[in-house]
């Protein structure tokens, strides 16, 4: 099925990144997830033709690629079957990092995320007990002369036990001595890898899907106060900014899901002979789908423009949020109407469709959910009092 490119210009990195997802086919994926391991061959793959470094400047060894470039990698990643989840924090912790960090910072790290001798894959912002709520979070990090010591727990933190390096989010002025509530959190680059066993542990969470989520549990570890991004206690915007490149590179992946869905569903539609006829032939069977695709592009034209306002320097907040909630809703309504298409071999694994329909649930939740999405357009655009 050809699906119309909104972005022609992408042509080269679409081909590039098709070319390394057709060596991981559905029964490489199958065997991670049956036995939970993290996909390690496909994510050198990626970062051995150089789409984990889209985001780096040239200058520092990376692509030099914006956002728009970036959403078609994942979307591409996606729709073939494939799972950017092993990697794409990669991406969306390098808004924070370039438009917050400093120089010292960007010339340690930068070059050897580019050339892969250290990964960036973990996002430590969740908590056990403030969830959504990441001002109430109680992790602290405390200034202790050219040192902070951080204690607290970070809860689906994802790829921790395969990442080198954490951007985590501490408190670092208590909640009730600020002027202003979003402010005293703070942001930090860390060495993760060393510190294991210096004060952190990360244990693996078993989940419905295989996504490589960890708790991490930080006892009074110490880390140079030059770990700090930015400024002290304004680590809340820095990570809000960075949270519009994350939802719409994650809306990109929905969107490449739901392409898969409904490719994968309009094929077995053609081919399934019941009654006779091909499934396909049934507008019951036919009109799910074509509702689906009709979505699915309608989303797909919110998240590039998310992404184009991104790149010409807007914090697009209203797009971003927008553009996660309808991809997401998308790539769920395709996974439905596969799911019901392949009828019992849906449920099959070897169909790949329920590891496709279990992971693309994850996005109405993660990594926000569309009742705290709506919140925002009520409050924000719509003028409507604040709920919570
Ligand atoms: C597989 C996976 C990977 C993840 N990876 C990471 C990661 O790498 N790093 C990281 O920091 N986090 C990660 N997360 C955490 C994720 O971002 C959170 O699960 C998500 O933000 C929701 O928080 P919560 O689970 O605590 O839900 P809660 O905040 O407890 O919310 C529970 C439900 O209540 C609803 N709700 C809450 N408040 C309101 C309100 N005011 N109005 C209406 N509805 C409300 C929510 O919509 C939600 O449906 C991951 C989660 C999963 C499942």
């Amino acid at each position: 099925m050809n699906f119309t490119d909104i972005n022609p210009d992408h042509a080269e990195i679409r081909d590039g990144v098709a070319k390394v997802c057709q060596q991981f086919p559905g029964e490489y994926w199958r065997k991670c997830d049956s036995g939970n391991l993290y996909p390690e061959e496909f994510v050198s793959a990626l970062m051995k033709e150089g789409y984990l470094a889209a985001m780096i400047p040239e200058n520092y060894g990376g692509s030099g690629f914006n956002l728009t470039a970036a959403a078609v990698i994942l979307e591409e990643i996606h729709l073939h079957g494939c799972n950017a989840a092993a990697c794409h924090a990669q991406m969306y912790t390098m808004g924070t990092v370039l438009r917050h960090g400093s120089d010292e910072q960007k010339q340690k790290y930068l070059p050897k995320i580019a050339d892969g001798s250290l990964r960036l894959q973990a996002f430590g912002v969740t908590e056990p007990s403030s969830g959504t709520d990441t001002l109430a979070l109680k992790t602290t990090a405390m200034r202790d002369g050219d040192h902070y010591t951080i204690k607290g727990q970070k809860i689906w933190t994802s790829r921790a036990a395969q990442s080198d390096l954490m951007l985590l989010l501490a408190r670092t002025t208590p909640r009730d001595k600020v002027a202003k509530k979003t402010d005293g959190l703070s942001v930090f680059l860390i060495d993760l890898k060393s510190l294991v066993g210096k004060g952190v542990e990360i244990r693996p969470i078993r989940a419905m899907i295989n996504h490589n989520s960890t708790e991490v549990f930080f006892d009074n570890v110490r880390i140079p106060a030059n770990s700090l991004i930015g400024e002290e206690g304004k680590g809340f915007k820095y990570i809000l900014s960075g949270m519009n490149a994350e939802r719409i590179l994650i809306a990109a992946e929905c969107i490449g899901d739901a392409k898969w869905f409904i490719e994968k569903a309009s094929a077995y539609a053609n081919d399934r002979i019941i009654f006779g006829n091909p499934i396909g032939k049934n507008q019951g069977v036919q009109f799910p789908l074509a509702k689906a695709y009709a979505h699915m592009i309608a989303a797909e034209a919110i998240v590039y423009r998310a992404a184009s306002l991104y790149d010409v320097g807007q914090d697009p907040g209203v797009e971003a949020n927008s553009a996660k909630m309808l991809a997401a809703d998308a790539s769920w309504e395709a996974a439905e109407a596969c799911l019901q298409t392949h009828g019992g071999f849906g449920f099959a694994e070897e169909y790949d469709v329920e590891r496709k329909f279990r992971e693309t649930r994850l996005y109405q939740v993660a990594p926000i959910s569309t009742n705290l999405i709506l919140c925002f357009i009520a409050e924000r655009v719509l003028g409507l009092p604040k709920s919570y």
